[in-house]
């Protein structure tokens, strides 16, 4: 059965015919693409990669970027495509998320002409999948202390170090590493198989068991000279790239909450208890539906709000940092909510609430955790910087 989404305050009034068509693109592969094998994919520790072509023939790879043959999305279409994305999973979406935000993106901003015209169109296509390695053993929230460093040796670079919790890592072809050099933080292109490149998948997660998160290790790997991204230089560079992902996020952790409301609402309308009355006739039960569809309301505003600010080129950091963090701690709550109201049903993966819940644990962690976003905001409104 397709999904009838959650519109409460009647926010589809604010969507064009062009962005409602591209979300029920979106919502229609997803209903009959994603939902059909996300469970045992989620059980079996699979990403489904079959679905990759599908994926980038509807123009979802790297779909809010222009040339190169990319859909050329607005953010706010871009942000709906997310939104569905992670309505079927939060592995599907962050593959997504990673191929066209953290790899696309700075090929694209900071890329040589060759690099661009030889990875942007086999990337786009789903041909070929990307990497983006920023993250090390020792450095997550603050990756200006990494360790992985690339020293000149004639014209070649000789890369080592180590990466890790990098997302379709054993997967990528090409994987984006973040290095600190003589003249600061670089970019490099590395390809697989390059000698001295090896991955190891991490396994034992309960959560986004439906994406590979692998570690990279670097034992001093010569790149050519044309493995650098020219025009990135400093920890702008990668923190540039987590301001695209991370507002994609925003919208796609709605489409988690979304699912978990929708199957708690859905559901309390028929379990029966005491004296054969629907559940959803509790006054109890009914707060906490009230508490989740008035959180969902208000983070669909915020990130419809956020997307037109970035269609308007006005969106800063600051504002995603507020996007990402309120949106992935409602969906979370909604996540909790929704398990509770469904019982013991809640915890079984008939229902896909527990492995949303599994996930949104990753995306309240990765790309900047909640407490980042909050040192961020409140460095914001009070001018204090409250990182050290
Ligand atoms: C499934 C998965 C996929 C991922 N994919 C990628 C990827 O593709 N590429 C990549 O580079 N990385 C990736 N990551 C890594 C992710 O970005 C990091 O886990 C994240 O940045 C947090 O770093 P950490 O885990 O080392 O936690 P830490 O930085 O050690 O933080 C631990 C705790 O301390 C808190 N903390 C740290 N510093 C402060 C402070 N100054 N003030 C207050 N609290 C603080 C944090 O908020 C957190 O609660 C992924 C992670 C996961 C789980």
């Amino acid at each position: 059965m397709s999904f009838r989404g959650v519109d409460y305050l009647l926010i589809d009034s604010r969507f064009s015919e062009q962005e409602l068509l591209v979300r029920r693109t979106a919502r229609r592969f997803v209903d009959e693409r994603v939902l059909p094998l996300i469970r045992d994919c989620f059980r079996d520790a699979r990403f489904p990669a079959e679905l990759i072509p599908e994926i980038g023939e509807l123009g979802f790879l790297g779909a809010n970027l222009h040339g190169y043959n990319c859909a050329g999305m607005s953010n706010v279409e871009y942000g709906l495509v997310m939104q569905e994305l992670e309505r079927g999973d939060s592995g599907l979406r962050s593959f997504v998320s990673v191929q066209g935000a953290l790899v696309m993106y700075p090929i694209l901003e900071y890329g040589s002409d060759d690099q661009k015209s030889h990875w942007l169109p086999l990337l786009q296509s789903g041909q070929a999948v990307g990497c983006f390695g920023l993250t090390e053993p020792g450095f997550g929230s603050n990756p200006a202390g990494m360790i992985t460093r690339a020293q000149k040796d004639g014209p070649d670079w000789i890369l080592s170090g180590e990466k890790t919790w990098i997302t379709n890592g054993s997967a990528a072809d090409v994987a984006v590493v973040w290095a600190r050099t003589a003249e600061g933080i670089r970019g490099f292109l590395v390809e697989k198989g390059t000698p001295g490149f090896t991955t190891s998948d991490i396994h034992g997660k309960w959560s986004m068991r439906a994406s590979v998160t692998s570690s990279l290790s670097f034992a001093d790997c010569r790149l050519p000279a044309s493995a650098l991204l020219p025009g990135a230089k400093g920890l702008k560079g990668p923190l540039a790239c987590l301001s695209q992902a991370r507002y994609g996020i925003g919208w796609g952790v709605l489409g988690a909450a979304m699912d978990c409301y929708e199957t708690a609402r859905s559901y309390s309308t028929i379990r029966k208890q005491f004296d054969d009355r629907p559940i959803a006739g509790h006054q109890l039960v009914q707060e906490k539906l009230a508490g989740m569809i008035t959180e969902i309301s208000k983070a669909q505003l915020l990130a419809l709000h956020c997307g037109r600010l970035k269609d308007s080129a006005k969106l800063e950091p600051a504002h995603i940092s507020m996007l990402k963090r309120n949106n992935v701690a409602i969906a979370l709550d909604c996540a909790r909510a929704s398990r509770d109201l469904l019982g013991a049903n809640g915890i079984t993966d008939e229902y896909p609430i527990m492995r949303h819940l599994c996930n949104l644990e990753t995306v309240k962690t990765y790309e900047g955790t909640d407490h980042i976003h909050a040192l961020v905001i409140g460095e914001r409104v009070t001018g204090v910087a409250a990182y050290k």
